[in-house]
């Protein structure tokens, strides 16, 4: 039989992608084997996970919370080493005995071990958006560099991934658009005037889908679409031009890609990361998920809206901003990411109106003329200006 192929770093192990991550991993344990897991400040859930899986590595955010592991772990007598802080997290993710890292921490904080683990040239599961929206080029760069092998896990871009042909140097020649389905969230029903009243529980009750906090109040602001268009551009190369997005309520359809000769091909499922996952885990064979099939007896249909109509597009100002920071200089997309990450934030702390999360990500948008960054550093530098600048805004508009 098999033996462990793939040793696996986890980044945000106690996220939702994280734990969804852990239950496809231990439905194959002659493949697959928790090398290192990573968390933030989640102390308990970080132990319970070393209990199950017992990693080499567990790394938290901070001194604090990787002491409290550490002795946790000792009176259990589990052997895991615990590190933190964010040297540790590139130093797991680029660990020679590591083959696999999935990249699920929230935000740019997953960026440089993202980079870390691109540079290593390991199989690199890619759930954080955000990384790859505020490193674009510079982070396909070193994957290419690498010579890692880059598998998207968001469910849209793995049903893309899915769709399209297997040689990735035809796909300019055969391409026609790229078609990103998406639920429409919690609001797309919703009178656009009482957006201002929406509270983060209302915010964050996604219809479809079971996801974390950030990533639930970017699906309701149309935000999530926005950056997955941005990272759609990087991923398969196209222009910007050749994306569409088209509300699909139910979910079923993750994505299509029209070919040249338009004929479309589509990936369905239900809606369950663990699908994504066990694809970018087992690619290019299958494995199974845990992901319950789709009933076709019980379907009731498949339908679309446009996002075009004004409808949508006053409900949803804040797609648009994907096009138009891709027709700016690359940086542009660093600061919609940060902006966007701390009007969230924000909201999610009570300071913010839902309908102010757009006015922060503009305001900030237009006061920056970022150049095309060319370093991590570089990145960092404008990740931490742009933050600065959009908590000004936030501090603005709140009062
Ligand atoms: P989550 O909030 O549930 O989990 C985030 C994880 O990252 C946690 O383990 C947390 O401890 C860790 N973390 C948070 N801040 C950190 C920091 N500053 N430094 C280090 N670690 C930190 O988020 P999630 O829903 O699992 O989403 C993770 C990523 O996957 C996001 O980029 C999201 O857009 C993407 N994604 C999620 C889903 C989903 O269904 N949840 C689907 C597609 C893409
Ligand atoms: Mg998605």
């Amino acid at each position: 039989m098999n033996k462990v192929v793939q040793q696996i770093t986890v980044l945000g192990s106690t996220g939702s992608i994280g734990v969804n991550t852990l239950d496809v991993i231990a439905r194959h344990p002659e493949k697959f084997r928790a090398f290192a897991l990573t968390a933030h400040t989640q102390v308990d859930a970080m132990v319970a996970q070393c209990v199950t899986h017992q990693p080499v590595f567990a790394v938290m955010g901070s001194e604090k919370h990787g002491r409290a592991v550490q002795s946790a772990l000792q009176g259990l007598g589990i052997k895991t080493a615990v590190l933190w802080g964010p040297a540790a997290l590139e130093e797991v993710a680029s660990h020679p005995q590591a083959t696999t890292v999935m990249a699920a921490i929230v935000g740019a904080a997953g960026l440089a071990p993202c980079i870390a683990a691109a540079r290593a040239g390991k199989r690199l599961l890619l759930a954080n958006k955000e990384a790859l929206v505020v490193g674009g080029s510079f982070f396909m760069a070193a994957v290419n560099a690498g010579g890692a092998t880059l598998l998207p896990i968001d469910s849209e871009h793995s049903a893309i991934f899915q769709s399209l042909p297997e040689n990735p140097k035809i796909w300019g020649d055969v391409i026609d658009k790229i078609i990103l389905t998406a639920s429409g969230g919690p609001f797309r029903m919703r009178d656009p005037e009482t957006l201002k009243n929406v509270t983060p529980e209302e915010a964050c009750a996604h219809p479809n889908w079971s996801m974390g906090q950030k990533i639930s109040v970017d699906s309701a602001t149309m935000m999530n679409k926005a950056l997955e268009v941005i990272e759609a551009k990087f991923l398969f190369g196209v222009e910007p031009a050749q994306i569409e997005v088209v509300i699909h309520p139910q979910s079923v359809i993750h994505s299509m890609v029209q070919y040249v000769d338009h004929s479309v091909v589509a990936q369905l499922g239900t809606p369950d990361m663990r699908g994504p996952i066990a694809y970018g885990l087992s690619w290019p064979s299958r494995i199974q998920s845990g992901a319950s099939a789709i009933n076709f007896e019980t379907l009731s249909g498949l339908t679309f809206e446009s996002l075009s109509s004004n409808r949508h597009s006053d409900r949803f100002p804040g797609l648009k901003l994907a096009w138009d920071v891709l027709s700016a200089p690359e940086g542009s997309n660093a600061v919609l990411n940060a902006a966007n990450e701390i009007a969230v934030a924000a909201f999610l702390d009570r300071k913010l109106r839902f309908d102010q999360i757009h006015a922060v990500n503009t305001a900030c948008l237009s006061q920056f003329i970022p150049s095309a960054p060319s370093s991590l550093g570089d990145l960092l530098a404008l990740d931490l200006e742009a933050r600065s600048v959009a908590l000004a805004w936030v501090g603005k508009l709140a009062a």
